[in-house]
């Protein structure tokens, strides 16, 4: 199983809490869609060369994220996918998922995007409360959030995702409840929740040091990351990786291949590439991305993952995950001379149940210790 994923860098305003890479204006669009179909023909063999064999059948996900993908037009994405389709088969393709805004869909947008191979939209919705949309600087209403997934629904599309954000310091715990309760109810399968994080050189970070945003709070993050898992597992959803839920079935097969090491091909500025050994990464600055591939040169960097690189990303990314670290794995895949200190690292957590033992072998997050999984994981860490 093999994924892609291609990355639009384009968005209509920045939010202000973001540090993924894009820019806030289309300019460059055409462009970087010149360049892009020109990287798909250029990595055509990015599987075959790597030694995982022919990709044909073998795409099981695509996943255009971003930025915001949903600001280019259907035409735009059909050529999209028809390049990608030239060189690699979609026809496996089980899941292909488009990030939408809010703003960005409406039904005439929407019957479009149905005649493309998407079969998935995974949409930035964050708040239903205009509070919320306006600290974080996000572009759209709450009534066309809601007007979103109703839209997406009526157009069709089954499989839908919804993005919240939790933490933010305008948002009560009773506004957190309202938003959980009100999108389980409409029954989409899968919802995505991330703790508001102020990343430095953001423009969320500046505005906290000038006192002109309110600071964001971890207690608050602790609390309201419990009351959604308590929402949402009423309604019958699966607390299936930290930050996602979904009914059984509906989970991000994309995002499964992340965490269980499927390797997965990155198209376009700072996307990322990942064989199982080995990975690598698109230049993240769209001018010189271009200049690069229109040279015929990918302008990626590599790293060659040691083997505690490989372990310990493993124990990071599988901790998260209701299947949870499974040492019998490591012991076959990296050797068992690991396992004894990893179980003396464990203990500490296992005594206060931030971890405890699913079966023999495999470790799990205890519910003390959901909210810390990534200081967990790095307390495992092998040297
Ligand atoms: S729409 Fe997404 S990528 Fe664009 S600025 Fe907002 S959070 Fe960042």
């Amino acid at each position: 199983m093999a994924g892609i994923y291609i990355h639009i860098p384009f968005c209509r305003q920045p939010c202000h809490y973001c540090n993924f890479h894009f820019m806030a204006s289309t300019r460059d669009k055409d462009a970087y869609l010149q360049a892009l179909l020109r990287e798909i023909d250029l990595q055509r063999m990015f599987f075959d060369r790597q030694g995982h064999g022919s990709t044909f059948g073998r795409i099981k996900t695509v996943y255009v994220g971003g930025g915001t993908p949903s600001m280019l037009s259907a035409r735009e994405l059909s050529r999209l996918f028809e390049g990608l389709s030239q060189h690699f088969s979609l026809e496996g393709a089980t899941e292909v998922t488009l990030e939408a805004n809010p703003d960005d869909l409406n039904p005439g947008k929407l019957k479009e995007l149905r005649q493309l191979p998407v079969n998935r939209l995974s949409i930035g919705v964050q708040s239903f409360f205009p509070e919320d949309l306006y600290y974080m600087n996000r572009i759209h209403s709450p009534s066309q959030a809601w007007n979103s997934i109703q839209d997406a629904r009526e157009a069709g599309f089954e499989n839908i995702s919804v993005d919240l954000i939790y933490g933010t310091p305008t948002l009560t715990d009773a506004n957190w409840e309202d938003n959980l309760h009100r999108l389980a109810m409409t029954g989409i399968p899968h919802i995505s929740a991330y703790a508001l994080t102020v990343e430095p050189r953001t423009p969320l970070a500046y505005l906290i040091r000038k006192g002109k945003a309110k600071p964001v709070s971890e207690e608050q993050s602790a609390r309201q990351f419990s009351m959604m898992k308590d929402v949402l597992e009423s309604y019958g959803y699966r607390h299936y990786e930290i930050s996602n839920f979904s009914f059984p079935g509906k989970e991000s097969l994309h995002n499964m291949g992340y965490w269980t090491g499927q390797p997965y091909l990155g198209l376009g500025s700072s996307a990322h590439s990942f064989i199982p050994g080995k990975r690598s990464w698109n230049i993240s600055n769209i001018s010189q991305y271009k200049a690069a591939i229109y040279e015929d040169a990918v302008p990626a960097e590599e790293e060659v993952l040691s083997l505690s690189q490989a372990v310990n990303e493993y124990i990071m990314t599988s901790l998260r995950t209701v299947w949870g670290c499974d040492l019998g794995y490591i012991a076959r895949l990296w050797g068992p001379q690991h396992i004894p200190a990893l179980k003396k690292r464990a203990e500490g957590h296992l005594r206060r149940g931030a971890l405890i033992w699913k079966n023999d072998h495999t470790l799990v997050l205890g519910r003390k210790g959901l909210f810390f999984a990534d200081g967990i994981a790095a307390d495992l860490f092998i040297d």
